[in-house]
């Protein structure tokens, strides 16, 4: 099997403000696996914060070529993954871009949607939540109009003008909300107190309230919350979930945080008999990984898979979304068509 891949950049349809100043590209990577004349893709999105870039990404793949290499059948998937995780500790965006790739192939070997191998039922796919970016009032009233097919809103909070967002979005807005913290409440008496207060705003769930290696203060707050409360950046892959099984209702997976579909599916699979609910997630990302998210989302409660929406320059077609719905296709893998280089 041959690898190949190249770098890219995508860019978003409206920038927005970070600590140290305006964020507007992310870098991601493209692969292609090629067995028998079929052609699988994958991809890997680095956002800065989480460490990998062009450059470690491209250096990764160098190594995984030569694994590859070594074998000639895209069905020795698990093999391959385990060689591939071996390479580094970290760089799981690089190897959830060859497992989605492989998963791509299988799929189009098999003349299947990746759904399908999955055993799931392409009815049972949940809404997307549209993302709200922490803004001014007015920004924020203009995306949730724009959001107007969407049901569920998703809104990042930060400790700071809480109260104020929520407000804003009510005084236009009775949709239900997804939270977002990104472990912006340090304090855990202060993130109980916004909890209560947002008892009655018709809240479906709260992402990573606190900092994320703060398990006890977690558990304390899990006791008490009248919200259910989801762990994302306390939970990265496989190995995480029975650390943080008592410290959240349940967990957002990500393809680029897990390493991959193969270990998406093992997550969803130990969360459920953990009794965790489930959110699929992903990253800015072309509608290469987005579908291949969704292809596991028929055995989710949530998810928020809006990125491809939110750039300009997709370089696929894949999955679409009907008035919010996540709406899986028949076409064979990860179902995406290259449109773009
Ligand atoms: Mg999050």
């Amino acid at each position: 099997m041959k690898l190949t891949y190249f770098p890219y950049t995508l860019y978003f349809k409206r920038p927005f403000k970070i600590a140290h100043g305006i964020r507007s590209t992310t870098p991601i990577v493209i692969t292609k696996i090629e067995y028998e004349g079929m052609i699988g893709y994958g991809e890997a999105s680095m956002p800065p914060y989480l460490g990998e870039s062009h450059e470690t990404v491209l250096s990764f793949l160098k190594k995984a070529e030569l694994v590859l290499s070594k074998f000639s059948d895209p069905f020795e998937i698990e093999s391959i993954l385990i060689e591939i995780d071996g390479i580094e500790k970290y760089n799981t965006a690089a190897k959830a871009s060859i497992d989605i790739a492989l998963h791509d192939l299988i799929g189009k070997i098999k003349n299947k949607p990746c759904w399908q191998l999955f055993h799931g039922d392409k009815k049972d796919t949940p809404y997307t939540t549209y993302t709200l970016g922490i803004d001014e009032p007015e920004v924020l009233k203009q995306k949730v109009l724009e959001g107007e097919d969407y049901p569920i809103l998703k809104v990042k909070l930060n400790g700071e003008n809480d109260k104020i967002i929520i407000d804003t979005i009510r005084s236009i807005s009775n949709k239900p909300i997804a939270i977002d913290v990104n472990q912006g409440w340090k304090d855990k008496h202060l993130a109980l107190e916004m909890i209560n207060w947002l008892s009655d705003k018709n809240v479906l769930f709260i992402e990573q309230a606190l900092p994320k290696d703060n398990l006890d203060d977690a558990n304390w707050l899990f006791e008490r919350s009248s919200i259910p409360l989801f762990a994302d950046e306390s939970i990265q892959r496989f190995s995480d979930i029975d650390k943080v099984k008592d410290c959240f209702h349940g967990i957002n997976i990500k393809l680029m945080k897990c390493t991959g579909m193969h270990e998406a599916h093992k997550m969803i699979l130990r969360a459920k008999e953990l009794n965790l609910k489930l959110l699929i997630g992903c990253m800015s990302e072309t509608s290469c990984a987005i579908s291949a998210a969704a292809q596991l989302t028929t055995k989710v409660d949530y998810a928020d898979l809006d990125g491809a929406l939110l750039i300009k320059n997709n370089l696929f077609d894949g999955i679409t979304f009907e008035n919010g719905k996540i709406t899986l296709n028949e076409m064979q893998g990860i179902g995406v068509i290259l449109k773009a280089l």
